[in-house]
């Protein structure tokens, strides 16, 4: 992409209501566009890094067996009734909204009672199971404070999956994978260095669930991390009890401020009962399916990233999620012959396959500079009359800042 046909543009002054370093940075590198608290619209550069990463979440959920789906937002009253999560003194975050006629309907803040319902359709023995089904959807949520830029919307974007199975042992199995390809996301967007499998609380139908937790300072969360077995404790479920049924000591804890990027839960048959999910086993008996769900918010991930990889200067992307690999920075000259230069280097790289960002601006080398530094792009390529004089391009890492030279023949 050429930067003068991009249509955004960087700012010098971080927006004055903002208080999360995501959103700041995020906001002023031109990637996303505050709407309202808690809303945030993602822009040409913001949505490439978003897609990268959703797009590496699809691959690991596919490689589960997960099939994808699109469900609706709009949720149907009756349905959330059956287990008791439509009242507002239940579920606190709701937002409702009425139709024409005064029936009342919800925006989803989950998917459980909705698939739930909708596989009631599809799953008739245990020839059926076990099934894994995923979506990328927005989900809706009310959230009392929304502080912490693109890591708490009110409006987010959200992979959810949800597994059935024919009972607790299958689960487990299946479960049991989900948590490494979890850890897999984690590590191929770039946080496996920061991210710890942390026990947290489990709800009605296991011990505990398993959230996924980056530390960071901008973390809402507190846990305990044991460095050498890379696990970590929720304190909300910290006692000496967990303790020793982990067969971990307090001491050989620390703690720590931490994002929670991932979440997977066994639900046993929290829903499925209600709603009327089962299945005709071999001897023709009917049982409940046994459920489990496992989600993970991009934007969060985008917005703990850029939290957790920055300098003085910008953003630091990881390579996989950058949103070009290549920024092009041509320092133009009178007699125009670096333009020339760079805009074939420029078509060069393209046709290679190479996602390139081009700066092809006519704005001074110092802008040109700080852009590059504030976006973040893994490589910036500098071209200018003295290292096209020698038929060379500079190239910098962003991240160790090391500067080499290449011939201009070799790219
Ligand atoms: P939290 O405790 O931070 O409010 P949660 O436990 O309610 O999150 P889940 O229902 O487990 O969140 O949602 C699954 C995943 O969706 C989370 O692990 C997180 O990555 C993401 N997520 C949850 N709430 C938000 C939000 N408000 N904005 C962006 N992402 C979110
Ligand atoms: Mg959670």
């Amino acid at each position: 992409m050429r930067q003068t046909q991009l249509f955004t543009r960087t700012r010098r002054e971080a927006p004055k209501d903002e208080v999360a370093k995501n959103a700041e940075l995020l906001i002023r590198a031109g990637f996303i566009y505050k709407e309202m608290a808690g809303a945030y619209a993602y822009l040409p550069l913001g949505l490439r890094v978003l897609n990268k990463i959703v797009g590496i979440i699809r691959e690991e959920m596919n490689a589960l067996g997960g099939q994808e789906v699109l469900l609706t937002a709009l949720q149907n009253r009756q349905v959330w009734e059956t287990t008791n999560r439509w009242s507002d003194e239940v579920v606190n975050n709701w937002f409702k909204t009425k139709l024409k006629n005064g029936a009342e309907v919800g925006l989803a803040f989950t998917h459980e009672e909705a698939l739930t319902n909708l596989m009631r359709d599809y799953i008739r023995s245990f020839r059926d199971l076990p099934a894994a089904v995923y979506q990328f959807q927005t989900k809706f949520r009310n959230e009392e404070r929304a502080k912490s830029g693109i890591m708490r919307g009110r409006e987010f974007l959200m992979k959810d999956l949800y597994s059935f199975n024919v009972d607790e042992i299958t689960h487990q199995a299946f479960y049991d994978r989900a948590k490494q390809a979890y850890l897999r996301v984690f590590d191929r967007v770039g946080l496996g260095g920061e991210t710890y499998l942390t026990f947290a609380s489990g709800g009605s139908f296991s011990k505990y669930s398993h959230e996924f937790q980056t530390v960071s300072e901008a973390g809402e969360d507190l846990i305990y991390v044991h460095e050498a077995k890379r696990i970590a404790v929720n304190k909300e479920v910290l006692n000496d009890e967990v303790l020793a049924n982990l067969g971990l000591k307090r001491e050989e804890l620390v703690e720590k401020k931490s994002v929670e990027v991932g979440n997977i839960f066994t639900l046993g048959t929290r829903f499925s009962e209600p709603l009327g999910l089962s299945y005709k086993d071999a001897a023709g008996v009917s049982k409940p399916v046994f459920m489990g769900s496992y989600g993970i918010g991009p934007g969060r991930v985008m917005g703990t990233i850029v939290e957790t990889h920055t300098d003085d200067k910008g953003i630091v992307w990881p390579e996989s999620v950058a949103p070009f690999a290549v920024h092009l920075l041509a320092l133009f000259d009178e007699a125009g012959a670096v333009k020339a230069a760079a805009d074939t280097l420029y078509e060069n790289l393209t046709k290679q396959g190479i996602e390139v960002l081009y700066d092809d601006r006519d704005v001074g080398a110092g802008e040109k500079f700080g852009d590059a530094d504030l976006i973040g792009i893994p490589k910036r390529y500098v071209l200018s009359a003295k290292t096209l004089q020698k038929g060379e391009i500079e190239i910098k890492d962003r991240a160790t800042g090391v500067v080499t030279m290449k011939a201009l023949s070799d790219l």
